[in-house]
C-alpha cells in the first residue's frame, strides 16, 4: 500500500504506549524499557511493550502457545489454580494443574526446595481464597462487572452469551483454508450486498471448531460437508466482536487431515467509509454515480466475506460477481465467463487465483473505461478511470509496462498473471493499493494529462505506480508471515520505487525525492516514541498504526545502505534468491538475510549486521575525530536522541545501543567523490574503533557518502573547520546529496545540543554560491521550519529577520528564475520550491509576477496560460483575496483534473479567511463537493499557517468522533491530523491542551503512537525555543 499524501505527507507515529484491554490498571511490570544487550535475536522483540505486558499478564489473549498455556499462567498469575472451573473445560485444566504440580513439586528433593514450594503454595492459596471473596467480582476484559467464573477470565462470551470457543486475537492453526468460492451481488441502488461462501478448509488437528474472521456482516446460513461427501450438515456459529471473529461448532470432531467444504451465506451494507466493501461516488454529467470497491489492507477482507484474515493464511479464490448490465466487473484475475441469471442482472465468474493472502483479494463493479497494451510477454496490462477521466490515462499505462518489464528481468521471475489492471478510484484513503493483478488508486496518483499537471505530479504518479507493481513479488508473491514484519512489503516497495524509476526513468531524477525520503525517517526515528522496523503488534489499530514512516521509510533507507555495501550484483542475485525460496509462501524478516547471505561471494554475515537495524529503535550518530598526527581515525557510536542531555539527564541515550554500520568515507588525499577507487568502506562493529589511514598527510575525511547511510555524523576537532572551509571556498568539492546531508546533519545536531544553532546557521551561508536542488531544498526546509515555529509563538520581528536571512542567501537565484517548465526535472523541482516559498513570504517581486498570471487566468479561463510547475504558487497568490478564492473554488467544482483540484484546495486551505477554513474542513468532512479523503491534506496546509493552526486544531477537538469514524483509528489519515495539527505547538500551556484532550477521549485515542509523537514534538518545541529563541535574536 502506498500512503495518502505525498507532497506533504505527515512525520508519522510511534509511542510507547499499548492498546491494552487493560488500560484502567497499572502496569504489572514494566518490560517497556529499550533493549539491553544487542544485537537481539529475532524472538527476543517482547521488551517491545505490548507484548512484554501481555507476557507479565498471561491472560491468554496473545502470544501464548496454546489453550494450555493461557489456562495455565492466568491461573498462576490470578492464584485461580484452586478454584472452581467449568465442567467444560475440567478435564483440560486437571491436566495443566497435574502437569504442574508433578513438575513443580513433587520432582523437587531438597528440604530447602520444598519449603519454598510450601510457601509458595501458602501464598498462592492466600491470593485465591481473597479472589475468591472478592464480592461477586472477578477480572473480565471489560472490568470488574461479571459473574465470577473462571471461565470468563480466559475464554470471552459470544454475542448469544455462550462461551466463545478461541480467547486471542490471532486465529487457531487447527484448520486452515485451501480454497475459496466467493460469490458476490452487490446492489448499487439499496447500498447493500449478498453474498455466499464456500470455504474448503483442512483440520491440521483434531477440533472441534473452526475459527474464522467475520465483521459487520449477517450470516444468514451455515453448513458444513465434508468434502468427501455430498451430506451437508447446519452448524451452529458463535460471534465475538471485539475480536471479530466467528467460531462454528462442529459435532462430531474434524479429524486431522480430513477436508472440509464450509458453506456460509450472508449478507451485509456497502461500507461507508474506505474500507472493506465501499461505495464511492463521482459526477458524470450532473449524474451522481455510485460504485462498489475494496480495500482490504490490513483487516477488512472480514467485512466482505467471512475468512481467515491473516496473511499466512493462503489460499486460492475463485470469484463470482453479480452486476447490472451497465456496470463491468473486475477482480484480481481475468473474466472467464459472463451469463445472465435473470432479471437483467449478469454474473461475470473469475478464473481461480493464484494462493494468496485475503488482504490481496479485490473486486469493482462500477461503469469505467480502459485502455490495454499487451506486454512483451504477454501480460494485458489495462487502466481504468471513470468515463470523463478518459484522457488522462496514457501516461499511467506506458509506465506501467515499461515498469513491469524491468521487474520481471530485476526479479528474474516472470508476473505469474495473465492480467494487471490499474484502476483509479474517486474514493480512495490511500495513495494506492497492491491488490494482486487488481491495482487500486487515489486519481491523483494515476491520472495525468501532460499539458496541465507539472512535473511532480508525474513524478509523483511514476514513484507510485513503481512502489505497487514491486509488490506484485514482494508483498504479494512472498509475503510477511504476520503485520510486525510489514517493513518487509512496505520497506521493500519503497525502495523499489526510487531503483527502478533510476534505471526505467532516469530523467524522473528521483534521487532528490530518495535523500528526502531518508532524511524523513531519521526524523522521526530520532524521538523517544519511534519504534524498531519489526515490532510486535496484534489488534487492528496497532496493525493500522505500524503504516507509518518507519516501516515504508526506514524500511528502504537502510535496503539501500545495504545494497551499497553488498554491490548491486550481490543484493540482486540475495533478492531473486529470496523471491523464488519462498514464492507463494510467508516469511520473516531473517528469511530474507539468510538468503542474501546464501548468494556466493558474500563473506558477510548479513543478519548479523542487520538485525541491529532492524531490532533496534533510533539509528546512531558516529563521531569522527581525525588524529592528523598518528594518521588514525578515531571513530565512536551512540544512539542519536533529538532532546538535550544538559536538560534531562534522565533521557540520555541507553549505553547498550549497539550498531553494525557499514561506514563510507573519503579523504583528503582522494578526495573526488566521483571515483569509485577513492570511497573507501568500514564496518564499524563496536562502540568505538579506530582506522589506521595507509595514506600520509590526510587533513580530512568526509564520512557517509551521499548520506545512502542511516546515520548522522558529527565530526570532531580540526576536522569539522576543515570541511566547513572547504564547503565555503570549493562547494562542488562534495556532491550535492553530501552538501544536503552537511546542512541536514548541522540543524539535527543542534537539535540535540551537540551543536549550537548558530553553528547550524553558520553553515547556510556558503549557499549564496549554491545551484543545487537537494542543498538548497534541505536549508529551506530546516529555516522554513524555525521561522514557522518563531511566528506562532508572536515573534513576528524575529521571523521577519529570518525571511530576510533567507532572501540574502537565495535573493539573488530567487529573482533568475523564469517563470516557465524549461529545464530538467530538478531544476524545475528547484524553480517551483523556491517561488513557492518566496511568494509564500511574501517576495514582491514574485507576489507581482504571481498576481498578474492568476488575473490572466482568471480573464480567460484558460489553464494553459499558466506555467503548469508553477500553479500551485499562482493559485496561493491569487487566492488571497475573497474573488480570487471564489473563482478558484468555482474552478475546482467544474474541472476533472485532479492533479490541477489538489493544488486549489491547498492553495484555498492556506488562506487566512476563518470563515473560508472552516467551510472547508466542515465541507470536506461531510463529503459535499470536497471529498472527505482530502481532510488530512486540509488540515496539514490550514495547520501550517499563521492564520489557520488554531483553527486546525479545534476542528480536531471538536469532530474527533466524526474524524475516528470516517478514518480507522490508528490509520494514516489519523495519524497525519493528530501529528500535522500540533507539531506548530511549542509552549507548555499546548502541550498541556493537547495532552488533556487525548487524555479525555472514551476510545482508544490517547493510546495512539500519533499521539505521543505529537506530545514529544511538542515538548521537542518548547525545548529548542527555550534554548535558542535568544540565540536567533543575537544572531540574526
Ligand atoms: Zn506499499
Amino acid at each position: 500500500m502506498e500512503p495518502g499524501f505525498h507532497s506533504e505527507q505527515a512525520q508519522l507515529p510511534r509511542n510507547m504506549i499499548e492498546n491494552s484491554m487493560f488500560e484502567e490498571e497499572p502496569d504489572v511490570v514494566d518490560l517497556a524499557k529499550e533493549p539491553h544487550l544487542h544485537p537481539l535475536e529475532p524472538d527476543e522483540v517482547e521488551y517491545e511493550p505490548r507484548s512484554s505486558r501481555l507476557l507479565v499478564r498471561g491472560l491468554g489473549e496473545h502470544d501464548l502457545e496454546d489453550d494450555e498455556e493461557d489456562y495455565e499462567s492466568s491461573a498462576r498469575l490470578l492464584g485461580m489454580s484452586f478454584m472452581n472451573r467449568s465442567s467444560n473445560h475440567r478435564n483440560n485444566l486437571t491436566g495443566v494443574y497435574n502437569r504442574e504440580t508433578s513438575g513443580g513439586l513433587c520432582s523437587l528433593s531438597s528440604a530447602r526446595t520444598v519449603l519454598v514450594g510450601a510457601f509458595v503454595v501458602v501464598i498462592i492459596l492466600s491470593i485465591a481464597m481473597v479472589v475468591y471473596f472478592l464480592p461477586k467480582c472477578t477480572f473480565t476484559k471489560e472490568g470488574c462487572h461479571k459473574k465470577n467464573t473462571t471461565l470468563t477470565l480466559i475464554y470471552p462470551l459470544a454475542t448469544n452469551g455462550q462461551v466463545f470457543p478461541w480467547p486471542k486475537n490471532r486465529l487457531p492453526n487447527a484448520v486452515v483454508p485451501v480454497h475459496y468460492d466467493l460469490s458476490l451481488h452487490p446492489n448499487l441502488t439499496t447500498m447493500n450486498f449478498i453474498g455466499s461462501v464456500q470455504i474448503t478448509v483442512l483440520a491440521k488437528e483434531d477440533t472441534n471448531n473452526i475459527t474464522l474472521h467475520s465483521f459487520g456482516l449477517k450470516i444468514t446460513k451455515a453448513t458444513i460437508t465434508p468434502k468427501a461427501s455430498s451430506q451437508s450438515k447446519d452448524v451452529q456459529i458463535l460471534e465475538y466482536l471485539q475480536h471479530q471473529q466467528i467460531a462454528i461448532k462442529v459435532n462430531p470432531k474434524l479429524l486431522k487431515g480430513e477436508t472440509h467444504i464450509l458453506n456460509l451465506e450472508y449478507s451485509a451494507n456497502l461500507s461507508d467509509g474506505f474500507s472493506g466493501f465501499y461505495k464511492s461516488s463521482y459526477q458524470d454529467k450532473n449524474k451522481t454515480r455510485i460504485l462498489a470497491a475494496t480495500q482490504f489492507e490490513p483487516a477488512s477482507a472480514r467485512s466482505a466475506f467471512p475468512c481467515f484474515d491473516e496473511p499466512a493464511f493462503k489460499a486460492t479464490f475463485s470469484i463470482k460477481i453479480i452486476r447490472e448490465a451497465d456496470h463491468i466487473s473486475l477482480s484480481n484475475m481475468q473474466k472467464d465467463s459472463t451469463t445472465s441469471i435473470g432479471n437483467g442482472l449478469l454474473q461475470d465468474t473469475f478464473v481461480k487465483s493464484v494462493k494468496m493472502s485475503t488482504y490481496l483479494v479485490a473486486f469493482i463493479v462500477a461503469e469505467l473505461k480502459s485502455v490495454s497494451q499487451e506486454t512483451a510477454s504477454g501480460t494485458l496490462v489495462s487502466v481504468y478511470a471513470v468515463p470523463d477521466k478518459m484522457d488522462q490515462m496514457r501516461y499511467a499505462l506506458e509506465a506501467a509496462v515499461k515498469l513491469l518489464k524491468f521487474y520481471e528481468d530485476f526479479f528474474n521471475i516472470s508476473y505469474p498473471l495473465k492480467k494487471l489492471d490499474l484502476v483509479a478510484v474517486p474514493d480512495f484513503e490511500a495513495g494506492a493499493m497492491e491488490n494482486w493483478g487488481l491495482i487500486t488508486f487515489r486519481e491523483i496518483t494515476l491520472l495525468y494529462r501532460e499539458e496541465t499537471a507539472s512535473i511532480l505530479d508525474k513524478q509523483i504518479i511514476s514513484v507510485v505506480i513503481a512502489h505497487e507493481l514491486a509488490h506484485q513479488w514482494f508483498g504479494n508473491l512472498v509475503t510477511m508471515e504476520w503485520w510486525n514484519d510489514l517493513w518487509l512489503n512496505e520497506g521493500f516497495a519503497t525502495f523499489m520505487e526510487f531503483f527502478s524509476l533510476e534505471k526505467v526513468f532516469p530523467e524522473l531524477q528521483v534521487a532528490d525525492r530518495f535523500l528526502r525520503t531518508r532524511l524523513k525517517a531519521m526524523e522521526k526515528d530520532s524521538m523517544n516514541s519511534s519504534h524498531p522496523l519489526s515490532t510486535s503488534v496484534e489488534t487492528a489499530e496497532q496493525i493500522e498504526e505500524i503504516f507509518d514512516s518507519i516501516s515504508y521509510e526506514k524500511g528502504a533507507s537502510i535496503l539501500l545502505m545495504l545494497k551499497d555495501f553488498l554491490g548491486e550484483t550481490v543484493f540482486q542475485q540475495g533478492i531473486e534468491r529470496y523471491l523464488n525460496e519462498h514464492k507463494y509462501g510467508n516469511t520473516k524478516t531473517e528469511d530474507l538475510w539468510n538468503s542474501i547471505t546464501k548468494v556466493k561471494n558474500v563473506d558477510l554475515d548479513v543478519k548479523e549486521m542487520m538485525k541491529t537495524w532492524t531490532l533496534q529503535t533510533g539509528f546512531p550518530v558516529v563521531t569522527v575525530k581525525l588524529d592528523t598526527t598518528a594518521n588514525k581515525i578515531h571513530l565512536s557510536q551512540e544512539r542519536f536522541l533529538r532532546i538535550s542531555i544538559s536538560q534531562d539527564p534522565s533521557s540520555s541515550p541507553d549505553s547498550s545501543y549497539l550498531w553494525h554500520i557499514p561506514l563510507t568515507y573519503i579523504t583528503s588525499n582522494c578526495s573526488n567523490y566521483s571515483q569509485p577507487k577513492c570511497i573507501k568502506t568500514w564496518l564499524l562493529k563496536n562502540k568505538t574503533g579506530t582506522i589506521h589511514l595507509k595514506e600520509p598527510n590526510v587533513t580530512w575525511v568526509k564520512f557517509n557518502m551521499n548520506m545512502n547511510g542511516y546515520y548522522i555524523v558529527h565530526y570532531e576537532g580540526n576536522t569539522s573547520k576543515e570541511l566547513l572551509g572547504l564547503l565555503q571556498n570549493n562547494h562542488l568539492a562534495f556532491s550535492d546529496h553530501d552538501r544536503a546531508g552537511f546542512i541536514n546533519n548541522a540543524f539535527v545536531l543542534a537539535s540535540a545540543g551537540k551543536l549550537s544553532v548558530r553553528q547550524a546557521l553558520s553553515m547556510t551561508k556558503y549557499m549564496k554560491n549554491e545551484n543545487s536542488t537537494a542543498p538548497i531544498t534541505e536549508a529551506l526546509f530546516q529555516l522554513g521550519r524555525i521561522y514557522w515555529l518563531v511566528q506562532k509563538r508572536g515573534s513576528l520581528q524575529l521571523a521577519g529577520r529570518i525571511k530576510k536571512y533567507i532572501f540574502d542567501i537565495f535573493g539573488d537565484l530567487i529573482n533568475n528564475q523564469t517563470w516557465s517548465n524549461n529545464g530538467s526535472l530538478s531544476e524545475r523541482q528547484l524553480r517551483s520550491t523556491l517561488l513557492d516559498v518566496a511568494c509564500g513570504y511574501n517576495h514582491d517581486n514574485c507576489v507581482q509576477i504571481a498576481q498578474e498570471l492568476f488575473t490572466e487566468w482568471k480573464q480567460t479561463k484558460n489553464l494553459s496560460v499558466l506555467p503548469s510547475d508553477l500553479t500551485t504558487t499562482i493559485y496561493s497568490v491569487g487566492a488571497r483575496d475573497v474573488k480570487g478564492w471564489t473563482f478558484i473554488l468555482q474552478m475546482y467544482n467544474s474541472l476533472q483534473l485532479e492533479t490541477e483540484k489538489s493544488k486549489m484546495l491547498r492553495a484555498m486551505a492556506k488562506s487566512s479567511n476563518a470563515q473560508q477554513l472552516i467551510w472547508l474542513m466542515y465541507e470536506s468532512l461531510q463529503h459535499g463537493t470536497i471529498r472527505t479523503q482530502e481532510l488530512p491534506s486540509i488540515l496539514a496546509t490550514a495547520s501550517r499557517s499563521l492564520a489557520g493552526y488554531l483553527f486546525a486544531w479545534d476542528f480536531v477537538k471538536e469532530n474527533w468522533d466524526n474524524l475516528v469514524k470516517k478514518f480507522h483509528l490508528g490509520s494514516f489519515p489519523i495519524q497525519a491530523i493528530i501529528v500535522e495539527t500540533t507539531s506548530q505547538f511549542s509552549t507548555k500551556s499546548h502541550l498541556f491542551e493537547v495532552q488533556t484532550f487525548f487524555d479525555s477521549l472514551t476510545d482508544k485515542g490517547s493510546q495512539l503512537r500519533a499521539v505521543q509523537e505529537a506530545l514529544e514534538i511538542i515538548q521537542l518545541n518548547i525545548q529548542w525555543m527555550d534554548k535558542n529563541l535568544k540565540n536567533l535574536k543575537m544572531w540574526l
